[in-house]
């Protein structure tokens, strides 16, 4: 055992996959972006943009200058889109290496403009958060400020199809792009947002989550090919009486005797403490289920039913794998699929691959 720490498997091959997927469900006409902020949602920037590029992605959404300036030094030639916008002291930075700014108010549109950096006005139709409001895009256009490379919004509630704000948001979104001219290309939706119809793709998808496996609006069958296997060390094995209980607190209290096992994998690798109690792990094809709290380095795990034979301390855990998805531990936590793998992400070593079971 080199290493006890958990580790996050990530199948590069499944990517170029799941963007091959959403390709085929907006057509040829319409741009593919990849969205890679937060280190490519917790799966490393660096590597994740490499296999995008060599299937023909080329442009790219990252969170800030600190994410545009990695992606720019390992790929020269794409377009990088900066979600955060833009700051005078910013302004060289975006103009020497092309950096794209999402300018969300008219402050943040003249900073792009007198730097002569190109930008994306981001408008407000209905998410509450940033954006350019009506008025404020009609005083833009009548300005002699210079028309943006591209229009987007963004939507609140995409995951769920038969929501009413998503008609209401993307006729919004038509209506004030109806100020602009009509050659400027115009982006709405992310993952979630693509399964709602081809009146929703306009000319843009900016699609983050489905390429790392993870299927928003619940797509009944799953489209997406699963990106990543998370598993951790065995390094204990032993037995609990009847009526003793486990970990802090002691909230799981064995009502039989119990043989527990000791996990290598806590909190600080992005293991849900509230998954206590709740996630059922998998053991050498056996369930497993995390029983007392999860603590910093390590959660325990129950292993009576499981052959004795097997239930031994050096084997590995999966607590997601093809079969027990993001979403399932995601579930169990009480949040959502991408929160989890940006902090697994984080938390855990990382190893890629081309392609399940053979590393690199
Ligand atoms: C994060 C983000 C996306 C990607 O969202 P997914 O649902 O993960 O595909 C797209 N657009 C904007 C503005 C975002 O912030």
């Amino acid at each position: 055992m080199a290493s006890r720490q958990p580790t996050l498997s990530i199948d590069l091959k499944a990517v170029q996959e799941n963007l091959a997927v959403i390709r085929s469900m907006v057509g040829p006409a319409v741009d593919v972006s990849a969205v890679v902020k937060s280190d490519a949602y917790g799966l490393g920037l660096e590597r994740m943009v490499g296999p995008l590029f060599e299937v023909g992605c080329k442009s790219f959404f990252v969170a800030d200058l600190g994410e545009a300036e990695r992606l720019r030094r390992k790929l020269s030639r794409v377009d990088i889109v900066v979600l955060s916008g833009i700051r005078r002291s910013d302004a060289d930075a975006y103009r020497s290496r092309r950096f794209i700014a999402v300018c969300s108010s008219p402050v943040e549109v003249s900073v792009a403009n007198s730097a002569e950096v190109a930008y994306a006005m981001n408008l407000e139709t209905g998410f509450g958060r940033l954006g350019l409001r009506f008025d404020e895009v009609r005083t833009i256009v009548h300005s002699d400020l210079a028309p943006p490379a591209f229009v987007m919004s963004h939507l609140a509630c995409a995951d769920d199809p038969e929501s009413r704000r998503n008609g209401l948001q993307r006729d919004r979104f038509i209506g004030m792009c109806e100020m602009l001219a009509p050659a400027i290309p115009r982006s709405l939706v992310a993952s979630a947002g693509v399964s709602l119809g081809a009146d929703y793709h306009f000319d843009r998808v900016r699609i983050g989550s489905a390429l790392y496996g993870l299927n928003n609006a619940g797509l009944d069958p799953n489209p997406f090919v699963p990106v990543v296997r998370l598993s951790a060390w065995l390094i204990d094995v032993r037995q609990v009486h009847r009526g003793e209980s486990v970990g802090y607190m002691g909230t799981f209290r064995a009502e039989r005797p119990t043989r527990l096992g000791i996990v290598a994998i806590g909190y600080r690798h992005g293991l849900a403490w509230l998954v206590a109690n709740r996630l059922v792990a998998e053991f050498g094809g056996y369930l497993a289920p995390v029983v007392g709290r999860v603590s910093m380095e390590y959660c325990a795990i129950d292993l009576t039913d499981i052959p004795a034979a097997l239930a031994r301390a050096g084997g590995r855990v999966d607590f997601i794998s093809p079969t027990r998805p993001v979403e399932w531990m995601a579930r169990s936590a009480s949040t959502v699929a991408q929160e989890l793998l940006v902090r697994i992400g984080g938390g855990c070593s990382r190893r890629y691959h081309m392609q399940f079971g053979a590393p690199s």
